[in-house]
């Protein structure tokens, strides 16, 4: 990406207000933009080829609570799946959170539902991701581990996400962790986060390992604990919808810096 790029990806991604409590769900106030400023890598004039610029990963970092306002990302008018309910969404992100590539963030959501096993993909739902200011079915988020514990509710965790209402809440310190032992790459974990509680907006609920060395369903609760199970990030599974039981484990939640 060019320096003028990055400068123009920066510019568009304005920051705006949510309004905390999880009860609200529409009516985002419109907060001013923070401008940021960047500069692309320098241009060093040679008779050789230079080689393009090795990047390093660029380190994701947050506080244990960030701003409780979020930045909505851009919004893109292209569909995702082929038929059924369409869904709008937006994603937005806490502000605090510091290191996330806004756009990387946004295609891997949108190929997470467009994916071959994903929830776009068998014709029951479609997607369109909105941006700032436009009306959403849901606002999936990415946010610090102590706003998720005000987001959803029910005490002290910081560990788990959840989807609460019209909010579709991703914790951090897992987009970043992912969790130990879970026996499958981070990718694998993301993919899963987002299948699971975008599955929840989705209407549906938790569901149980259906035996040992079996896939888990994707509304199992893998975070927690897998029973057996094998992870498994998709509610598709060669083409046909995946399913355990309905029902859920009472697994605790890690206590500890997990994030
Ligand atoms: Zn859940």
């Amino acid at each position: 990406m060019t320096g003028l790029a990055v400068a123009v990806v920066v510019a568009i991604c304005a920051l705006y207000q949510l309004p905390a409590s999880p009860l609200a769900r529409r009516g985002y106030a419109e907060r001013p933009a923070v401008q940021a400023t960047t500069s692309g890598p320098a241009v060093v004039p040679s008779e050789r080829p230079v080689p393009p610029p090795k990047r390093a990963p660029v380190r994701i970092t947050y506080p244990a609570q960030g701003t409780v306002s979020y930045g909505v990302l851009p919004g893109d008018p292209r569909i995702i799946g082929k038929g059924g309910r369409l869904m709008t969404f937006q994603i937005a992100i806490e502000g605090g959170i510091n290191g996330v590539d806004r756009n990387a963030l946004v295609q891997f959501v949108r190929a997470t539902y467009g994916a071959p096993q994903g929830w776009a993909s068998h014709g029951l739902w479609r997607f369109r991701q909105v941006g700032p200011g436009q009306a959403a079915d849901f606002t999936l988020m990415l946010v610090t581990p102590a706003t998720r514990d005000i987001l959803c509710g029910g005490g002290y965790d910081r560990y788990t996400s959840c989807r609460i209402g019209d909010r579709v809440v991703l914790n951090v310190a897992r987009w970043v962790h992912g969790v130990p032992n879970y026996g499958a790459p981070l990718t694998a974990y993301r993919q899963y986060m987002i299948n699971h509680e975008t599955g929840h907006r989705l209407g549906r609920g938790h569901e149980l390992c259906p035996g040992p060395g079996r896939p888990a369903p994707v509304m199992q609760q893998q975070t927690l604990g897998l029973h057996g199970c094998t992870p498994y990030s998709w509610p598709y599974f060669n083409g046909i919808r995946y399913q355990g039981r309905l029902g859920q484990y009472n697994d605790a939640v890690p206590k500890g810096r997990g994030w």
